[in-house]
């Protein structure tokens, strides 16, 4: 599942830097997500670092794209080829939502 930018977004700007696999820009009305580029954050951040830093919590999960742990780790060692992850095995609370207890039922 990656995440999506509701029509609540301000435009702020902040989520965009944030983003460790550049998915985020400038859209015609909001900020957009694209979701062949987003991992959740998986095999960076415990939690979505968008949503960490929106000032109006506006970066959902997207029911639409549904994508699993392993699936979205598989996707971030894709998107940086020569980059060290750890293994599924080895994600924790700061490096998957979903070994998080803060984050890992969020929009579940
Ligand atoms: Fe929009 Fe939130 Fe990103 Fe700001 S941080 S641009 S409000 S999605």
């Amino acid at each position: 599942m990656s995440t999506r930018i509701t029509d609540e977004c301000i435009n702020c700007g902040a989520c965009e830097p944030e983003c460790p696999n550049g998915a985020i820009s400038e859209g015609s009305d909001t900020y957009v997500i694209d979701p062949k580029l987003c991992t959740e954050c998986v095999g960076f951040h415990g939690d979505e670092a968008c949503q960490s830093v929106c000032p109006v919590e506006c970066c959902i999960p997207d029911h639409d794209n549904r994508e699993d742990e392993v699936s979205l780790l598989e996707k971030a060692i894709r998107l940086h080829p020569g980059q060290k992850f750890p293994a599924v095995d080895e994600l924790d609370e700061t490096t998957s939502r979903f070994r998080n207890g803060k984050w890992m039922n969020r929009g579940r």
